[in-house]
């Protein structure tokens, strides 16, 4: 029930992340503006702005022009809704109080990071705002857990790697300092500025040791997703091909999963 809840919360902030994304690249005014259909610019009204329903009664089609709405509209709202659900189910307990705000925090970070993930596949760029924005949070969030838990804390024994920001400081700048260096010494060819400020807010986010298999999985699915594009034909081998979705999906998948697929892996080398 509850995670129907989340579900359905996900579907209103997948439309309004669409409409985000589209916002940043026109830079028009953020949320008091209603939305409008990108073709004929009519107002949408609040009856067709309802996430996946509306596009299937409108038979994808805006009610004025009759243009085609773009698939990534329901794609969005579908996958934000899942991963809010899936955030629900990891992070949060309605009784216990103290798992509301790092619920609202990952909920937060993945709205975020959805956000780029769009914004870079579109436009093969990764929205600044958004992400500087996303990084100044995901620190003070840490400070603020750490600074909450100190205060708990009888004896004065802190282990660095039990904290949010130390082992998030850690691998933001271990992955940062990998990233920036494939940029730098190949001029950007194999890899854009912009992933490596991506990159530390994953770091932020994940901490030490997540932060590895995230970025082992982006690589992966970077690497299926380029043979399959090269088998379809679609792409040429030089034709560029955005990072940033990759990191994302690589993030979200550890954030959620990291330790039934790290329990997983090991599994594979116990011989009975
Ligand atoms: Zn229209």
């Amino acid at each position: 029930m509850l995670i129907l809840i989340f579900l359905i919360a996900g579907l209103i902030v997948g439309s309004f992340l669409n409409v985000l994304v589209y916002r940043i690249h026109t830079a028009e005014e953020l949320i008091f503006d209603r939305s409008k259909c990108p073709h004929c610019k009519k107002q949408i009204r609040w009856y067709d702005n309802i996430p996946v329903v509306s596009f299937v009664i409108l038979k994808f089609r805006c009610r004025d022009c009759q243009k085609k709405i773009s698939w990534q509209y329901p794609i969005v709202e579908i996958f934000t809704g899942v991963i809010f659900a899936l955030v629900g189910w990891k992070f949060f307990v309605l009784i216990d109080t103290a798992s509301w705000f790092p619920t609202a925090y990952y909920l937060f970070m993945a709205s975020s990071l959805i956000t780029i993930l769009v914004y870079d596949f579109l436009y093969l760029e990764i929205p600044g705002s958004v992400l500087w924005v996303s990084i100044f949070l995901a620190v003070i969030f840490g400070l603020y857990l750490d600074g909450t838990s100190l205060l708990k804390l009888e004896n004065n024994t802190v282990n660095l790697l039990d904290t949010i920001t130390y082992p998030g400081i850690l691998s933001a700048t271990t992955a940062f300092v990998f990233f920036f260096s494939l940029s730098f010494f190949s001029k950007e060819k194999w890899m854009g500025m912009g992933d490596a400020y991506l990159v530390i807010l994953l770091g932020l986010i994940l901490g030490w040791p997540e932060i590895l298999l995230a970025l082992f999985l982006a690589f992966f699915l970077g690497a299926v997703y380029g043979i399959i594009m090269l088998a379809m034909k679609k792409k040429k081998m030089k034709s560029q091909v955005p990072f940033a979705p990759f990191l994302v999906l690589g993030t979200l998948i550890a954030l959620l999963f990291y330790l039934p697929i790290i329990n997983w892996y090991f599994s594979l080398f116990i011989t009975y």
